[in-house]
C-alpha cells in the first residue's frame, strides 16, 4: 500500500495534564501511531507539563506504559517506540503558580509550530492562559486545544470564552468535539457534498424523519461526581449530539473552509426550536441484582440527573419544516452503537402487485462499531417466484469496500491534533457554536432543575425507558434497534 499521510509542520506540543487519563488513554498513544505513521515529522517534540514532579526519563517511561496499555497493535513496534520516546520531555508546572514557567520557556524553540494542549479541568484553563503570556511562551501563531466539558450553561460557557479570548484570538482556539474526528463524521460530509444523489432529497419532500443514537453499555465508571452535576444533556447533546444534527441539517457552505462550515451549522443550532416538555423523556438506570443503581454509582440517593435522554426536536428552516430529529442517548444500554439514521418516506405508490410492506430507503450512518455507511434499498429477492421485494443494505462498512487500500484506522483523537498542527480549525467548534448550544439547552435544563423532575427509570441492558419508545410510537414511528 502507498501512504497517502502528508507529514505536518514540525511541532512542539506541550500538554499540560500530560500525566493525566485523557493524556495517557488517548492523546500520546494517539501521538504514537501518527509518528509510526510518518505524519509527525523528525525534530518534533511532545513536552509533557503536569504537576507531578519527574524527569524526562521517568516521563518517558510512563508513557511507554501508557502505549503498552492502550497502543493498539503498534505497541509492538518497540524501535519507533524508543524513536517516538526520544522526541519526549517532561516539565513540571504549577498552573496557578510561578513553579516551572521558566523551565518550559526556555525549553520552547523558535520557527516550529506551537501548540498547547490544556488537558487539564476548565478551572486551569486562564492560568494558563495568562501564564502562557505572562512568560512569553505562547506567539501569535501559538494555538491552544482545549477540552470538554466547556462551560455547564451559558454563563459559564460565555465566562470561559472571555477568559480565553483575553490572550488569544478565535483563530488560536481549538475547541475539541471528539466525534466530529471520527472518519464517519467527515465521511458524512463527503457523502452529501461528494454526490449529486443524496442532496437533492435531502429535505422535508423526501426525508420522513432522522434519528441520532449514541447509545453505551457502560455507566458512569469513576466520574460519578462529575455526572451528577452534569447528565447526559450537558455531558452529550450539547456538544456531540448537537455537532452531528448540525452536520446533517446544515445548507451547503459555498468551500469545504473551517468558518464556512461552521457558519452553516451556527444557523441549524439558531433554527432549534424550544422543545416542549412532553417531547423529552429522561431516564436513570436502575440497580440490577448486584449492579448498582445510577444514584448508587453516584453516591447520591437523590440524584435527579439522567442518564439517559430522548428528544424530538424541530428545525425551523425552509429544508426541515415537518422532518423531526430525534436525538437519545445513554448509558447502560444494550449495546454500544453510536449511529445517525436518515430515514426516507414512504414509495408514495407501489406498482407490484401484492406488495403491501412498507418500503423504505435508510441512510445509515455508523459511528461505532463498524463505522461505515450503509443504505437501505429495495430489491427483488432473487430466485423464480414472482416479483417479491426485500429490503436490503447496500454495505460500505470502508475496511471492507476499501480493502487494502485503506489507511489503518485512526483514531479521532490523533486525527484532530494533526489538524491543529495544521492550523485546520473546520473540525472545532468555534466560541460562538458553543454559546448557541447552550442558549437552547439552558432553558430545558433549568426548567426540569426547577420543577425536580424525577428521570423514569429504566433496566440496565435495555433501550431506555418506555416512555422513550412512546415518544416515537406517538408519531407512528419507532426506534431502530440498538444493536451491540
Ligand atoms: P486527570 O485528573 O486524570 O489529570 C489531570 C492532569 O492535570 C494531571 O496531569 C495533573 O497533574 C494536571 N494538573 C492538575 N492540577 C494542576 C496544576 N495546578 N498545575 C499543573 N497541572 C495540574 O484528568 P483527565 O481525565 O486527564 O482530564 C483532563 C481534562 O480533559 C478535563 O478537563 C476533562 O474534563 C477532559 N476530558 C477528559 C476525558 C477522559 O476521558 N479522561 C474525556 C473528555 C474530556
Amino acid at each position: 500500500m502507498v501512504s497517502r499521510v502528508i507529514p505536518v509542520d514540525e511541532f512542539d506540543l506541550v500538554i499540560f495534564g500530560g500525566t493525566g487519563d485523557l493524556a495517557r488513554r488517548k492523546i500520546l498513544p494517539g501521538l504514537f501511531r501518527r509518528y509510526l505513521a510518518g505524519q509527525m515529522p523528525r525534530g518534533s517534540r511532545i513536552i509533557g507539563a503536569a504537576r507531578t514532579e519527574m524527569d524526562d526519563a521517568g516521563y518517558r517511561e510512563m508513557v511507554s506504559e501508557a502505549v503498552a496499555e492502550f497502543g493498539g497493535p503498534e505497541k509492538a513496534d518497540a524501535t519507533g517506540l524508543a524513536d517516538f520516546l526520544a522526541a519526549l520531555r517532561y516539565v513540571a508546572i504549577d498552573a496557578t503558580g510561578d513553579g516551572g514557567w521558566s523551565d518550559l520557556a526556555a525549553l520552547m524553540r523558535d520557527g516550529v509550530v506551537r501548540a498547547f494542549y490544556f488537558s487539564v479541568a476548565p478551572s486551569l484553563f486562564g492560568d494558563l492562559a495568562e501564564r502562557l503570556h505572562t512568560y512569553g511562551i505562547a506567539d501569535r501563531n501559538s494555538r491552544i486545544v482545549v477540552e470538554k466539558p466547556f462551560g455547564r450553561d451559558l454563563a459559564s460557557a460565555k465566562a470561559l470564552n472571555d477568559t480565553l479570548a483575553a490572550h488569544f484570538n478565535e483563530g488560536q482556539i481549538y475547541r475539541i468535539d471528539h466525534y466530529l474526528g471520527k472518519e464517519t463524521v467527515q465521511n458524512l460530509m463527503a457523502v452529501r457534498f461528494g454526490n449529486v444523489l443524496f442532496e437533492p432529497l435531502w429535505n422535508s419532500h423526501y426525508v420522513d424523519h432522522i434519528q441520532i443514537t449514541v447509545a453505551e453499555t457502560v455507566g458512569v465508571g469513576g466520574r460519578g461526581a462529575y455526572y451528577d452535576k452534569s447528565g447526559a444533556m450537558r455531558d452529550m447533546v450539547q456538544n456531540h449530539l448537537m455537532q452531528l444534527l448540525c452536520l446533517i441539517a446544515m445548507e451547503p457552505p459555498s468551500v469545504f473552509g473551517a468558518d464556512e462550515v461552521r457558519d452553516e451549522k451556527l444557523k441549524v443550532i439558531r433554527a432549534l426550536q424550544p422543545v416542549e416538555s412532553h417531547h423529552i423523556v429522561r431516564g436513570q438506570y436502575d440497580a440490577n441484582g448486584d449492579t448498582p443503581s445510577f444514584r448508587a454509582d453516584v453516591e447520591n440517593p437523590r440524584s435527579f440527573t439522567e442518564s439517559f435522554i430522548a428528544m424530538k426536536v424541530n428545525v425551523s428552516n425552509w429544508r426541515w419544516a415537518d422532518t423531526p430529529f430525534y436525538l437519545r442517548t445513554g448509558k447502560k444500554m444494550k449495546g454500544r452503537a453510536s449511529e445517525i439514521a436518515v430515514v426516507f418516506k414512504d414509495l408514495g405508490h407501489s406498482i407490484f402487485e401484492g406488495d403491501t410492506a412498507r418500503h423504505r430507503n435508510i441512510l445509515a450512518i455508523r459511528l461505532q462499531p463498524n463505522e461505515g455507511i450503509d443504505l437501505q434499498v429495495t430489491i427483488k429477492e432473487p430466485g423464480p417466484g414472482g416479483m417479491r421485494l426485500i429490503d436490503v443494505p447496500l454495505d460500505m462498512t470502508f475496511a471492507d469496500a476499501l480493502g487494502d487500500d485503506a489507511e489503518p484506522a485512526t483514531d479521532a483523537y490523533e486525527r484532530l491534533i494533526m489538524d491543529v498542527i495544521r492550523g485546520n480549525q473546520t473540525l472545532f467548534m468555534r466560541g460562538d457554536e458553543v454559546e448557541a448550544a447552550w442558549a437552547w439547552t439552558d432553558p430545558l435544563i433549568n426548567g426540569w432543575e426547577a420543577r425536580n423532575d424525577v428521570p423514569k427509570l429504566y433496566d440496565q441492558g435495555s433501550a431506555g425507558p418506555e416512555d422513550a419508545m412512546m415518544l416515537m410510537h406517538r408519531d407512528g414511528r419507532r426506534w431502530r434497534d440498538v444493536k451491540a
